[in-house]
């Protein structure tokens, strides 16, 4: 078994959903389960539809209505009425909204939900259409369980033994099962999402939970690429990297997978396979453990040139930054060697629910990374009892995603670069995860620190 899973460009209309369905028919001995995420940008609609209804009172959902609309007859489908039905439940709760303009997260869970639910039904009525034995399912009926946590909810244990209880048996009985991604249920039976992008994890997590032997992520870009390609043109797709270095990438800004997606295959070592859904002909990128990463880059079986090639392969896997960050430099103002001083800070913002991202310590002071957003005047309060707080706006994060065991020549020639693109480095650290290496700089310098490094280390 495998499961194949479709981002929202793979299926953004009706000829790309004809296009999707031919990719899969070529896997079918593989046994595939497929995930979908909504149509193109519908889950930016839906949102938009909702902030319409809650501070205009306007119900409008005329555009998502067309895209779906159409895809249906680009796909020559006989009437859905299933579709209609939701479209008829989604302009209810439109109104619901409209009338008594509140808009609470698990509601917004229960609006954006809309957009799986109606694609999954249009590709498989189509996949259907041409003979294949397809079912639609929303992700909560096959065991897709979590907190409460609306906006960003967590998967629940018990769903490790729901899902495999639910999807096997439709495998087993040649069903080709065509899944929502990024909603689940939580214990009330409300509709929750597993955060934007959440579709990953769904895939993941059913490749995972019932050990299939692949799953490949379809998206509209060759695999993870060295760089944003926005910024550096002539980015190249990454061949593999390991579990770590991919959740790493996707945090700090590479946006090619959930951060949170290769949590399920790390447990069970279950290999990622990104492919382009508009250049099937590309490799793509191979996500897996480590050692398996390791052994495709130094196989005994390599000829000589081969491993002369990879002996000069870059210490750097990509760059990534990571835009509109807050650094906030707190030096305590007690007797250095006082013992809790860094328990207090960090205590101080997770009692704020603020998300500490990157840090910095010396004896007396501490220096942290936020994403901006966040009301810090309590916190600035409260740490000024035994500190001296200075927060800096307008940051960037950049990072270099690598093997830090060659950490001294990473370092060595990234700040050389910066010297000479007369860039400040503002601050640096080295995550415990071993495979990155990140620093400050300001915001408006952050792309032209990563075009430089990109050309430094990946020249040749
Ligand atoms: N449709 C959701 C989003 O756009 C989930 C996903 O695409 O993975 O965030
Ligand atoms: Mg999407």
């Amino acid at each position: 078994m495998i499961v194949m899973k479709f981002g929202g460009s793979s299926v953004a209309d009706g000829a790309r959903i004809r296009h999707v369905a031919e990719i899969v028919k070529t896997q079918m001995n593989l046994k595939p389960s497929l995930v979908l995420s909504a149509m193109g940008d519908t889950t930016d609609h839906l949102l938009e539809a909702g902030d319409l209804a809650l501070n205009k009172g306007k119900v409008e959902i005329a555009g998502v209505e067309k895209l779906h609309f159409a895809a249906i007859k680009t796909l020559k489908l006989p009437a859905q009425s299933e579709v209609k039905i939701l479209f008829s439940e989604l302009t209810r709760l439109l109104s619901g909204i409209a009338l008594i303009r509140e808009l609470t997260p698990r509601t917004k869970d229960y609006l954006v939900s809309f957009g799986e639910r109606l694609s999954v039904r249009i590709a498989s009525a189509y996949l259907k259409s041409i003979k294949m034995n397809a079912k639609a399912f929303d992700a909560f009926d096959l065991g897709f369980l979590t907190n409460s946590n609306y906006g960003h909810a967590e998967l629940a244990k018990e769903s490790w033994d729901l899902i495999p209880e639910k999807i096997l048996p439709l495998i087993k009985g040649n069903v080709l099962p065509v899944i929502t991604g990024f909603i689940a249920k939580d214990e009330k039976g409300c509709i929750t999402t597993l955060g934007r992008g959440g579709s990953d994890l769904t895939a993941t997590m059913i490749a995972a939970a019932c050990k299939a032997q692949e799953i490949q992520v379809w998206k509209d870009v060759d695999g993870i690429l060295t760089a944003d390609p926005r910024i550096v043109k002539n980015a190249k797709p990454v061949e593999s990297v390991s579990y770590e270095e991919a959740s790493e990438l996707a945090y700090y800004g590479a946006q090619v997978l959930h951060p949170r997606a290769m949590l399920p295959c790390m447990k069970t070592g279950t290999p990622v396979l990104v492919k382009n859904s508009y250049n099937i002909e590309a490799p793509g990128t191979r996500i897996g453990p480590p050692a398996e990463v390791k052994n495709t880059h130094q196989a005994k079986s390599d000829s000589g040139a081969l491993r002369a090639k990879k002996r000069n392969q870059p210490p750097v896997r990509a760059i990534t930054s990571r835009r509109n960050i807050t650094l906030v430099d707190i030096v305590s103002t007690r007797m250095l060697g006082q013992y809790g001083f860094l328990a207090e800070v960090f205590s101080t913002f997770a009692r704020h629910s603020i998300s500490v991202d990157m840090v910095a310590t010396s004896e007396v002071s501490v220096s942290l990374t936020l994403d901006a957003g966040y009301d810090l005047g309590e916190v600035k309060k409260e740490l000024g009892k035994i500190a001296s707080i200075d927060i800096k706006t307008g940051k960037a994060i950049v990072s270099i995603i690598g093997n830090v065991k060659r950490s001294s020549e990473i370092l060595a020639k990234a700040f050389r670069i910066c010297q000479l693109i007369g860039v400040q480095v503002q601050m640096i650290s080295q995550g415990a995860s071993k495979v990155n290496i990140s620093f400050i700089v300001n915001d408006t310098e952050a792309a032209e620190t990563v075009k430089a490094l990109h050309l430094d280390f990946f020249a040749a």
